[in-house]
Order: structure tokens, then sequence, then C-alpha cells
């Protein structure tokens, strides 16, 4: 049996979550941009996952544009964005920082490699947290956008939008933030902070892969990625995924109903978690211990190989991740860890618990981990 304990790479999908997607991948399979009966039916489920999203997002459902992932929502908002400003004449600097995901960090090279923007990163902090001076400092009057994601991906820190959102309200600037990891996890605020696009994926959340959410607030344009049919507000051309759709409403619904319980739970898990792994000689915690997702643990292990490591907890049935799925087999240090200093001959592990995970998971993964880094030391590392 697995002990799986990589929910930020990707979760399980909920039971009610299923059982709201089916009748729209069996019976009710008409396009929702059909006037017939069939496609009303289809239409129906699609704007009641709008209300669904809405409402957890507390933005209205004209805000809330569906997407095939948290790739596509970044991609639209940085680029989109971006292009609209400057064809408007507002300006063509973007800034960014060291800990974004690569659905925006990559975005916002692009446009400045291709297409004449300037770009500025602003690095996190050695605790991985952007300090928000600095990246206010950053801004300039061209400056058309800044994306900062509310919590990593990596090592789960979570970013302090509440005064990055407001003060750059104040300049008029608008924010794009990746709430991928964060959503349903840590308080999100997008009125008071001013957040005016926002990025989310279903499968993060218990939903279906291959669908997510682009919040782009009723102000503010984004020229399309995609062209053709004109779905979406015009932003995001495509046939709608009408069961991952439903599935995504459905996902964010029970997220939000659920949080008030399980962010505790979490947390508690996180805890104890942390504690079994810090007991081991030689590993340390990356990331701030406070200012971080409610399920996340990313360690460093000295004398250890991180796919070695990796490797023998798969062995042993637990399912951990060397830093980003998204990118998985890449062996040298992620950008992230590179940014906060993190030593590159240690091994870097990720752990991240979800709604299934009990404290009895964590106690069993814990005595595997201390027996996989004592087998893996007394071999050498595992070092190639
Ligand atoms: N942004 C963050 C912070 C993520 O963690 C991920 C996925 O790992 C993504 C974006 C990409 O989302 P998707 O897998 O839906 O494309």
């Amino acid at each position: 049996m697995t002990i799986y304990l990589d929910h930020a790479a990707t979760t399980p999908l909920a039971g009610e979550v299923l059982a709201a997607m089916r009748p729209y991948l069996e019976a009710e399979h008409g396009n929702p941009s059909s006037s017939h009966a069939r496609g009303r039916a289809a239409r129906a489920g699609v704007e009641q996952s709008r209300e669904q999203v809405a409402a957890a997002l507390g933005v209205t459902p004209l805000e809330v544009l569906f997407t095939s992932g948290g790739t596509e929502s970044d991609n639209a908002a940085v680029k989109g964005m971006a292009w609209t400003a400057r064809e408007a004449g507002r300006g063509a600097h973007l800034v960014t920082t060291g800990l974004e995901h690569h659905a925006v960090g990559d975005s916002a090279a692009w446009l400045a490699e291709h297409q004449g923007f300037d770009l500025t990163v602003v690095p996190p902090e050695r605790d991985g947290v952007v300090d928000p001076d600095r990246l206010l400092d950053a801004v300039r009057p061209d400056t058309v956008l800044v994306s900062v994601m509310a919590a990593n991906n990596e090592i789960g820190t979570v970013q302090p939008l509440d005064v990055i959102g407001p003060a750059l309200r104040e300049r008029g600037v608008p924010l794009h933030t990746d709430a991928v990891q964060a959503f349903g996890r840590v308080r999100l605020d997008c009125d008071a902070w001013g957040i005016g696009a926002l990025a989310l994926s279903a499968h993060k959340i218990s939903g279906p892969k291959g669908v997510g959410v682009l919040m782009l607030r009723r102000h503010l344009g984004a020229q399309p990625v995609l062209h053709g049919g004109g779905q979406e507000r015009g932003v995001r051309s495509g046939t709608l995924n009408t069961p991952g759709i439903v599935g995504c409403g459905a996902a964010a619904e029970l997220t939000c109903r659920t949080m008030a319980t399980e962010v505790p739970r979490l947390c508690a898990l996180r805890e104890r978690l942390t504690a079994g792994l810090l007991a081991v000689e030689g590993v340390g915690l990356n990331g701030d211990a406070h200012r971080r997702l409610p399920h996340n643990v990313h360690v460093s292990v000295a004398g250890c190989d991180g796919e070695a490591l990796l490797f023998a907890l798969d062995m042993a049935g637990v399912a951990a991740s060397a830093g980003s799925a998204c990118q998985s087999g890449a062996a040298a240090p992620s950008h992230v860890l590179t940014a906060i200093g993190a030593p590159p001959d240690r091994a870097h592990l990720r752990f991240t618990c979800g709604r299934s995970t009990t404290a009895t998971d964590v106690d069993a993964a814990v005595a595997v981990f201390t027996d996989a880094v004592d087998s893996l030391r007394a071999a050498g590392g595992g070092y190639l």
C-alpha cells in the first residue's frame, strides 16, 4: 500500500466531485454553446460551476473563466494582460519573483526575450518569502503587471499578498497571482488585496485534471493566447470541457465548505511530520516554519542523494517528491531552492498531505524515512 504524500503534485478525485461530473460524462453530452435542449443542459452545468467558483473566490461569475488548468491560466493572464497594456500605451515593464512556477516565470521570460518587454525578477529572502518593500521598489511608472504567487509549490511559503496587493492598487498596477497551491489552504481575499487576476487548477483541490480557472476582473482585458470561437469572454476560445468544469466547481465548493476543519487538521499533521523528519540528524526545514501551506513539509537531508532517497522511499511505499513534480526528471536543484540558497549537495524532499492523510500515515512515513536515510548513508549516500 502506498502512503501518498504528494498532494502538491496532484490530489485524488473526491467521490462527490466524480458524482457531480458523471451526468456530464454520460447523458448530458451537449456542447454548452448549442442552443438546443442538450446544449442548454450542458450550459446550465457550466454556469452552476461558474457560480460555485465565484462564490469560493468572492468575485462575480462574469469574472470566472474556465481554462485547461493552472498553466494555461497563468499564460493567459501574464501574456494577455501584458499585450493589452502595451497596446493601450501604458508601458512594457513586468515584475515577478524568483519563486514563480514556470507557467508564470517562463511566460514573463518569453515576453522579455521575444516580445520586447522589460522584466524585473525580485528574488525571495532566504526564508522563501518575498519582501514586500523590495518588490514594491521594483515597480516603475511603466510597470503594467506584477505577478506574485500566493504560495509556493515547492517549499510551501505563503507570500504577503495582503501587503503587496493594496500597495499596488494604490499605484494603479494590476496584480496577477498564481493561487494554484494556495486556494482552500490559506486565506485569499480578492477584494481587500486588489487581486486583478488569479489562477486555479482543479486537480490540486480534489478535482479532475485538465481544467482550471482564470479569474479576471471585469475592468481588465487580456488579449487571447488562443484564437477561435470566442468562448469565455473571448479570452479562451475552445469548446468547453463540461464534465471537467462541473468537477472544478464541485471541487471548489467542497474545498471551501471543508476548509474550517481541514486546514487545522492538516496543520497538525504538518507539525507531526516536521517533528518526525527533523528528529533525524542532518535534516533541516526549507522555507519559513510558520508562513507556509498547511499541508507542506520541505526538507534538506545531508549525506544523501535526492533521487536515491526518493527511490528508497518509493520502494518502501511512500510517495513524496524531489521538488516540483511539474518538472520531475530534473536532477539539478530547482530555481526556487537555488534562490533561497539551499545547498546543492543535499537531498531536497517535499512531503504534502491531503484529505485522506492520517496521523498513522505520517508516523509510518517518518519511520520509513528514518530507515531509508540510515541505510543510504551507510551505503555512501547513493551519489552517482
Ligand atoms: N502553478 C503552480 C503553483 C503549480 O503548482 C502548478 C502545478 O503543479 C501549476 C501552476 C500548473 O497547473 P496545471 O497542472 O493545472 O497546469
